[in-house]
């Protein structure tokens, strides 16, 4: 994958256009978690050694095309201050280098990709930067249509998930361990599809193994499981076959009566379990099983927590498996990458986050990478590169 980054260019002086997401939690006007706004600082700290002046693109929301106070970014240059350690001024007519512009989505344009309000946007900047892996699966103005008006490049932060995400799905070291867990099977069709045919090992865990198992004849109790997803499961089984991956599934469970933390459990195996018994984790020789197939891994991607991880001691397995991980790779024998959806709080609960290669924020867009799709946001920088050669 070629495209062109902030190395590439002679950025001195110049004002760069920076597309970040800073579609920040809040709660009760405070900002819950700066993870997404920390992401951009490298590229922020770059662009002042070079003297840029920068002007930052957000979207924040959805306002749906329209202005609303409730959308505005206008409370945010304070938190980036704090955050960056620099003053960063709010809207075009403010004063300091740095500036953040309000919400990109109070346009109609920027959803609609919409080629006039790209233009405004070009006419303020020099160079296009995008930052913002997090919405590059959206065609919108500031991440698409943009970059075939201005000379455009990847942020510190998207290239570091390009590599990311490149070393762990499209040239990865092997083998490469797939560990899947979350909910639902029919949210991740897509994702099990694609992975079967780039990975080695195909680790099952949390709600879907238990829709998994039912497939293949075992009994789930009063477990979540999409009884209607029998034919998708056998068929994603069967793609894994032809494709030489090998799908890992729980030899065993932690089953409950009442669902809630601390409750009564027992380890069961994969034969049995009352009718009014449920799932909530895997097993300890599940566990067992994984740390020995992770022991001879090169390269691990893990989306979606092996069971109800925020009821403790129900997220045991997850938590085992994530230290495994972390310790793996501390050591050096391992590359892994992680990221959508609760997978990072649930890696956080294991205390365990620090100690991964990389840990994706993006939801949607690192979801959209596994299942194979191809990013508008990553293709238009990979056409502006194109152009420019
Ligand atoms: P997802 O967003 O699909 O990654 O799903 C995450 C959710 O799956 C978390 O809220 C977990 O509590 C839930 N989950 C994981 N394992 C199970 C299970 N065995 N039974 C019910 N829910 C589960």
């Amino acid at each position: 994958m070629t495209y062109k980054t902030l190395k590439d260019f002679d950025l001195n002086g110049k004002t760069v256009l920076l597309r970040a997401d800073l579609n920040v939690p809040v709660q009760d006007g405070k900002v819950t978690d700066t993870t997404r706004i920390d992401r951009v600082k490298p590229t922020i700290d770059y662009l002042r050694t070079q003297n840029c002046k920068v002007i930052i693109l957000s979207h924040y929301g959805r306002p749906k095309g329209q202005e609303n106070a409730e959308f505005s970014l206008s409370f945010l240059p304070p938190v980036l201050r704090d955050q960056w350690g620099v003053l960063v001024g709010f809207g075009t007519d403010s004063t300091e280098d740095i500036k953040l512009l309000e919400n990109l989505r109070f346009n109609a344009g920027e959803e609609a990709n919409d080629l006039e309000y790209a233009k405004t946007l070009a006419s303020l900047g020099d160079i296009f930067v995008n930052d913002a892996f997090s919405a590059a699966h959206r065609a919108h103005a500031s991440t698409q249509k943009i970059t075939e008006l201005m000379p455009s490049c990847a942020g510190l932060s998207m290239e570091a998930e390009l590599i990311a995400l490149t070393n762990a799905l499209e040239a990865p070291k092997k083998p490469v361990v797939a560990i899947v867990g979350g909910a639902k099977i029919s949210t991740k069709l897509s994702v099990l599809n694609n992975l079967v045919k780039k990975v080695d090992y195909l680790v099952l865990g949390g709600g879907m193994a238990n829709t998994f198992l039912f497939a293949k004849g075992a009994p789930v109790g009063l477990s979540l499981c999409e009884k209607d997803m029998k034919e998708e499961c056998l068929s994603i089984e069967q793609k894994a076959k032809d494709a030489g991956c090998e799908i890992i599934l729980p030899v065993d469970r932690i089953a409950i009566l009442e669902f809630k933390a601390n409750a009564d459990h027992e380890v069961i195996g994969i034969d049995t379990i009352a009718d009014d018994q449920e799932s909530v984790d895997i097993g300890p020789e599940t566990i067992k099983n994984i740390e020995g197939i992770l022991e001879q891994a090169k390269t691990v991607l893990w989306n979606g927590p092996m069971g109800v991880f925020e009821m403790k001691p129900f997220d045991n397995g997850t938590n085992a498996l994530a230290k495994k991980v972390a310790t793996l790779t501390k050591s050096g024998s391992l590359l892994s990458v992680a990221g959508g959806g609760d997978t990072v709080s649930a890696l956080d609960n294991a205390g365990a986050v620090e100690d991964f290669s990389y840990i994706s924020t993006a939801g949607g867009a690192f979801l959209e990478w596994i299942e194979g799709k191809e990013l508008p946001g990553v293709i238009a920088l990979q056409n502006a590169k194109a152009k420019a050669a």
